[in-house]
């Protein structure tokens, strides 16, 4: 893998793919600025080389989104509104292009001196970025004499910015920054050299989400732990009283299917035995325990239970690689966070005695971050649907445009 550590880039100009979709309120303040200050040290290194730096992003989905006139909310959409708080981060001003591509654009690019930064206009107000269309991404390519992508939340879109840009460089002049460095080294110290025991715990509310990756992780997890919403199916399959708990009632014969092929695998899958029920989808309404083949009419299964809290911490205890992908339960209402928070506390407790562990996917990078416990386990990924689709065994055309 060629990262930027193996380049020098004294007098080069770095074209840096990176994820800078941030959230903004409607004053267009910044929100959450993680993924701009993850993106920091790989610009940092490539100023200090002696390079100057030409930047290109996305921010949200301006086209989808268009206003009411049907027209593009370019001002809604505009990366200036990070310009100063990217300077300050990098204690260097930072010019700005009006337009990710054009004339003046590439003439700015051109003259940028070493230390310089140049950040470019949202590449989504152009329909030809999605599309990934060849001349778009030449235009792009243009901007820069060595392509760097360390966007890796976007690395599995075929995109002009993030992957079709990188064919109009040859391997010599084109790299990992080291935030998707650091995010396939990590994912692969699960998919391909996990110290045994692997254990993949998988929640959130749907299976057919997580179909493709509970498949490739029977290839090579010894526990699958399933809790959250995705777990009544399973139980509804096996001929379970489920109430009125989350159910995909067309997923059924997968799930039994699932829990045959484990089976011949020598997969544990492992299933919570209890739930915290509730009798409406509300913090304030009424709860007791019960189990899960057991649940009454009219209740609905919002939070694994103590005795599942119990079974998947002991063999979370004796893991040696851990992979967390969805909450056990309804974590975001204050009443059903127990669950998800006793497993981000295992997790923890597991790696401080040496294991590995990696959170990923939306809702459990919420959970862990709700809880004050990011620092406390091996690795957050920022992926998201990359990182979904990597764990689901897939290629992503953005890590194979720089290969
Ligand atoms: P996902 O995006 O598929 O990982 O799902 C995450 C969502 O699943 C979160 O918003 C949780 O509140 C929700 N969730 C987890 N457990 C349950 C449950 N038992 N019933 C309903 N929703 C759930």
């Amino acid at each position: 893998m060629q990262t930027i550590n193996n380049i020098n880039f004294n007098q080069e100009r770095a074209l840096i793919r990176v994820d800078f979709n941030v959230p903004l309120d409607k004053q267009f303040n910044i929100t959450d600025d993680t993924r701009i200050r993850a993106a920091i040290p790989t610009i940092q290194k490539i100023l200090n080389d002696g390079g100057s730096v030409v930047l290109m992003s996305h921010l949200g989905r301006p086209l989808k989104k268009l206003k009411e006139d049907g027209s593009i909310d370019y001002e809604k959409f505009s990366l200036k509104h990070i310009v100063n708080h990217l300077s300050n981060l990098l204690n260097t001003p930072v010019q700005f292009a009006t337009d990710c591509i054009g004339e003046q654009t590439l003439q700015t690019a051109q003259s940028l001196q070493a230390g310089e930064v140049l950040l470019l206009e949202n590449t989504r107000f152009h329909k030809a970025e999605e599309k990934g269309e060849s001349e778009f991404a030449e235009q792009l390519s243009k901007l820069g004499t060595i392509f760097v992508n360390d966007a890796f939340g976007t690395a599995h879109r075929a995109h002009a910015s993030t992957t079709i840009v990188a064919n109009y460089f040859d391997r010599e002049h084109k790299c990992f920054g080291l935030l998707m460095a650091a995010e396939l080294e990590n994912a692969d110290k699960v998919l391909k050299n996990a110290e045994k025991p692997l254990t993949a715990i998988l929640g959130g509310a749907k299976v057919s989400d997580k179909i493709l990756i509970i498949e490739n992780l029977l290839n090579m997890a010894n526990n699958i732990i399933i809790g959250g919403g995705m777990a009544y199916t399973f139980f509804k399959a096996q001929g379970g009283q489920i109430g009125s708990s989350l159910v995909e009632e067309d997923k059924l014969e997968l799930a039994l299917g699932i829990l045959e092929k484990a089976k011949q695998k020598g997969v544990q899958i492992i299933l919570p035995e209890d739930s915290i029920i509730a009798d409406k989808f509300d913090n304030d309404a009424q709860t007791q325990i019960a189990n899960n083949f057991n649940i009454p009419e009219e209740w609905m299964g919002l939070d694994i239970g103590a005795d599942a809290i119990a079974t998947f911490s002991e063999v979370i205890q004796k893991s040696k690689t851990i992979l967390w992908n969805g909450p056990m339960g309804v974590f975001e209402m204050e009443r059903f966070q127990n669950g998800t928070k006793a497993i981000a506390l295992a997790i923890v407790e597991a790696t401080k005695n040496g294991a590995f562990s990696l959170v990923g996917g939306g809702d459990s990078v919420a959970a862990v971050n709700k809880f004050n416990l990011a620092n406390d386990v091996s690795f957050v990924s920022t992926g998201g649907g990359a990182m979904l689709e990597y764990f689901e065994g897939k290629t992503l055309p953005g890590v194979a445009a720089l290969l």
